[in-house]
């Protein structure tokens, strides 16, 4: 076993410690490795991080470290106690490879989070027999350290999206940044109020949100409300993506509710199965789709008036002068207020309302990368998913800031693949 030793003194080596000796456990399941402190060296205070005069030693703990071979490995070590003139108390001392709260070693959190990235943290506690207790503690060191770490500044644009992550109106509000070369995820919070969208500001402070100058959003009006207090100087722009979102929600009002009303009137059901036909862009049908959706197209229905209507939307986003833009919504507005299907003129009462924001998105066009929002919430739809099960909103939080947050990492002694 000494072999084992060399190759921590190797990969994983901390001044004044040293690796002593390397056993099997009790179980024959799991190496544990006894750390002693360098003969000489002085203990560091946790609190002020400065040497101080040992004081005593408490029992030895186990620190668990990346497993080997299907062994889990331990690090054994009795901690000392320093009685800190600085700080003025008895400190536990500080130990490079772990921290006070956790059972894990930094190493192993680091190697546990970065799977967790990969795979749900179920899969990733199953995979190294750990707990998701664990996986958690890894994750949240992680992230934890690097909030603390990142820069969050200059942001020249922001995108705000709410996402809905369970059932009742439970909601959360993701903040992006959307710059041309640095996109990710600045900032998670609860609700999706004004009170909650604020605290994003309350973060990165005035002199950062000052500089910001363009804001993404939908038509949410609380996000509207902040994004005017706070950001008056930028252009503010309705993002396509959310537009595109909710025009298909109000097709897909009126589809469900002429099915219904069909049925319920024994007609022939023709709207059945027909969801996605409608929801989807014509080009990314099957051919027998097409050929299914071709056959609906004739009957003189709501819901097919309503489809040709948000086909013919989509030509808003060819146009690239503002001007033109504004020709074109404002005559889709009139066409839409005589078709009398209300979730459609719904929509149009909001885009006439919104115009001047739907209209930034011309003027804003070449200087932001668009559907990058769009790009944004499907991967925070993904690691929502990956994290069914435990959705409390700090685990979502968490994975959030670790799948999208392009977060700085713990500095490591060696790469633990
Ligand atoms: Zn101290």
């Amino acid at each position: 076993m000494l072999q084992l030793i060399t190759i921590l003194n190797h990969c994983h080596h901390f001044r004044g410690f040293v690796y002593a000796h390397a056993r099997f456990g009790p179980d024959n399941k799991s190496i544990e490795i006894a750390v002693r402190p360098r003969r000489g060296s002085a203990a560091v205070c946790s609190r002020c991080h400065r040497p101080a005069p040992g004081y005593d030693q408490l029992a030895e703990r186990r620190f668990e470290f990346i497993p080997l071979w299907g062994f889990l490995v331990f690090l054994l070590y009795s901690m000392r106690r320093v009685d800190c003139r600085r700080c003025g108390a008895v400190v536990v001392e500080e130990v490079p490879w772990g921290d006070g709260k956790h059972q894990s070693t930094k190493a192993y959190m680091l190697f546990l989070a970065r799977w967790a990235r990969r795979l749900s943290w179920k899969e990733t506690a199953e995979v190294f027999r750990t707990s998701w207790e664990k996986v958690f503690d890894a994750v949240e060191h992680v992230v934890t350290w690097g909030l603390e770490h990142r820069t969050l500044g200059p942001i020249d644009a922001i995108g705000v999206d709410e996402i809905q992550y369970a059932r009742g109106h439970k909601y959360l509000t993701l903040v992006y940044q959307i710059d041309l070369d640095v996109t990710r995820l600045l900032w998670v919070g609860k609700e999706r109020t004004v009170e909650s969208f604020r605290e994003f500001f309350t973060v990165i402070g005035d002199e950062l949100a000052s500089k910001i100058a363009f804001v993404c959003s939908d038509m949410w009006q609380p996000y509207l409300k902040v994004i005017r207090e706070k950001c008056s100087e930028a252009l503010h722009i309705l993002d396509r993506f959310h537009i595109v979102a909710k025009m298909n929600k109000a097709l897909d009002d009126v589809r469900a509710e002429e099915s219904r009303r069909m049925r319920r009137e024994g007609q022939e059901p023709v709207l059945k199965k027909s969801r996605w036909l409608l929801l989807k862009r014509e080009q990314n049908l099957t051919g027998d789709q097409r050929f299914r959706l071709r056959d609906l197209l004739r009957y003189n229905l709501k819901s097919v008036r309503a489809y040709l209507l948000k086909e013919a939307f989509q030509q808003l986003w060819d146009y690239t002068a503002p001007v033109w833009a504004g020709k074109f919504l404002d005559e889709w507005c009139r066409q839409v207020m005589r078709s009398r299907i209300e979730p459609m003129k719904k929509i149009a009462r909001s885009l006439r309302q919104h115009r001047e924001l739907i209209l930034n998105y011309f003027r804003a066009q070449k200087l932001l990368s668009s559907g990058i929002v769009e790009g944004l919430n499907n991967k925070a739809k993904v690691t929502m998913r990956k994290s069914y099960g435990f959705r409390t909103f700090r685990a979502l939080e968490l994975a959030l800031y670790h799948s999208l947050g392009k977060l700085p990492e713990p500095e490591s002694t060696h790469d633990f693949f």
